[in-house]
């Protein structure tokens, strides 16, 4: 794979019934997506129904927040993305009810993967990183389509 910094747009757009982000889904957790230079940013606050410890945002949750991010960067070939792996340190606890800014950035691209480092912070503190995470994807050129109630 060779590194390809330069920025592709627009932003990848996820199904409407993605869990984290999708408008047609009543359980999705709100968080919205951008492109950004070489990147994506993905932002959302979690509250009192997301925590795992006290006042604390439960970590799954802020993997999906990783998720959203990284699947997030443009590629120049379309199509559904798949995470295939996934590296999180969460080095400081993260609380809830604060608005978290997502920033990922392409490391490296190819014709049918990429992988992309991100950082969670806090909106007003973005220096003090709170979690990183580093993943590769894979881009699918099916179609993907919503699961029917029946399937
Ligand atoms: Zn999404």
């Amino acid at each position: 794979m060779d590194a390809d910094p330069q920025p592709v747009t627009p932003t990848f757009r996820h199904l409407p019934v993605c869990f984290g982000c999708g408008a047609e889904n009543p359980l999705a957790l709100g968080v919205t997506n951008a492109a950004t230079t070489g990147g994506a940013e993905s932002r959302v606050r979690f509250g009192a129904d997301h925590q795992g410890a006290p006042g604390l945002v439960h970590g799954g949750l802020l993997a999906v927040l990783l998720d959203e991010a990284m699947g997030s960067v443009s590629h120049p070939v379309s199509g559904i993305r798949l995470t295939t792996e996934m590296k999180i340190r969460y080095r400081r606890p993260t609380p809830i009810e604060i608005d978290l800014v997502c920033r990922a950035h392409v490391a490296t691209r190819s014709e049918g993967q990429f992988s992309v480092v991100a950082t969670i912070a806090a909106d007003d503190d973005p220096e003090l990183v709170l979690v990183e995470g580093e993943a590769t994807f894979v881009l699918a050129r099916a179609k993907a389509r919503p699961l029917e109630a029946s399937d």
